[in-house]
């Protein structure tokens, strides 16, 4: 049975020197750095209806308003700050190394910007691109795009695409993804309402293979029958405290 409390109600979590981890951060871990969530604005993304902007069926559709959407993202993306939830997890990997996989559904740039060099985004990457037609990797991309302007295109003539996993298609890692989360000794989620699959079942599938789960976030998730713990709070308050390190 789960048991629910506000985070202060919880010691830290002890990490022994072989201690593996898996840190599984959403939407929520950026809201306080400003970009806001999917729960918060009731299935909207900054005003876009998510299958609108978000879908290959949004991208066939009208390929003009899905770069309008993440070039506006992009344009944030430039404004926004790590907040003490991100630069937590930045010194957690400064401690653990390759002890620590930290796996993202964000596509914003925050936990890189907060000195984490090894965040795995499943969902992919707002400040890259790819050709949809060739199989070159996706590059660095920080081009926006006003309406009525040309959209960008590969020298192959293929359309250039944002670098994200819309609905429907699937996340990217997901091998490295599942062997990390059979290895690790502690799950721990952190702003995410649980209603995304794959990532939604990463905890049952910890659990399985033996990981104490963990949740932190404002409110009780989808998937809270995975967790042995549900931290109340929110990520910037919770997450410094979250973990005593016992790592020598
Ligand atoms: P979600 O919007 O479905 O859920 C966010 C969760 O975070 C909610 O449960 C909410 O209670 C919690 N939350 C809100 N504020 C919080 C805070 N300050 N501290 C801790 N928790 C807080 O988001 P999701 O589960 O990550 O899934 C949504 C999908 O949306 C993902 O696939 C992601 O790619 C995409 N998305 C990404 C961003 C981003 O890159 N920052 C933003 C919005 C959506």
């Amino acid at each position: 049975m789960v048991k629910l409390a506000p985070y202060h109600d919880f010691q830290p979590l002890a990490l022994e020197p072989t201690t593996r981890v898996f840190v599984l951060t959403g939407a929520g871990i950026s809201a306080e750095s400003g970009i806001r969530t999917f729960r918060d604005a009731n299935g909207l993304w900054e005003q876009y209806r998510v299958e609108d902007v978000a879908s290959p069926e949004g991208w066939a559709a009208n390929p003009a308003l899905v770069w309008r959407f993440y070039s506006a993202r992009r344009a944030q993306a430039k404004t926004v700050i790590p907040n003490p939830a991100h630069l937590a997890l930045a010194r957690l990997e400064d401690m653990l190394g390759e002890r620590l996989f930290l796996c993202t559904q964000n596509v914003d740039p925050l936990h890189e910007r907060a000195g984490s060099r090894r965040a795995v985004h499943m969902h992919g990457e707002l400040m890259k691109s790819r050709c949809e037609q060739d199989h070159a990797p996706p590059f660095d991309d920080h081009a926006t795009y006003l309406d009525g302007e040309p959209l960008p295109r590969c020298s192959c003539g293929g359309r250039i695409r944002p670098h994200i996993c819309w609905f429907g298609e699937i996340p990217f890692e997901m091998d490295r993804i599942v062997e990390a989360l059979r290895a690790c000794d502690l799950f721990v989620t952190i702003g995410s309402s649980g209603a995304v699959y794959p990532a939604a079942g990463f905890a049952e599938t910890a659990r399985r293979a033996g990981a104490k789960t963990v949740y932190v976030g404002t409110e009780e998730p989808d998937n809270a029958r995975g967790f042995d713990e549900c931290r109340l709070g929110k990520a910037g308050d919770a997450v410094p405290l979250l973990f005593r390190a016992a790592v020598g």
